[in-house]
């Protein structure tokens, strides 16, 4: 027969058991919604762009990307980023309608 004391015992073993496994789901969770945050701030990271001539951060609508095909986003604000860059371009070359600088 239990007595009234192990019966208390046994139901304070119980509730700390329960909280455990509470705690535990807790933080699976915790560390799921964590890793969740982490990869969502990662793409918005690479998804960030910038002018390849000021460094600005553009957004979409901003900025064109290099006419010459290098992948290089520039300012449509600023006119003297496309003109530096394509200057600059490393493709440049490959059009020969454009002034050559420099030589
Ligand atoms: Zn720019
Ligand atoms: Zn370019």
């Amino acid at each position: 027969m239990t007595s009234h004391v192990e019966q208390q015992i046994q139901a304070r073993i119980t509730a700390a058991k329960n909280k455990r496994q509470q705690q535990r789901e807790d933080r699976a969770a915790f560390a799921e919604s964590r890793a969740a945050g982490l990869e969502a701030r990662k793409r918005t990271k690479i998804r960030r762009v910038f002018c390849g001539q000021c460094a600005r951060p553009q957004r979409s609508g901003t900025y064109q990307r290099c006419p010459l095909g290098c992948g290089t986003a520039l300012c449509r604000k600023r006119a003297s980023c496309g003109n530096d860059h394509l200057a600059q371009c490393p493709n440049r070359g490959a059009v020969p309608s454009l002034p050559e600088e420099g030589q």
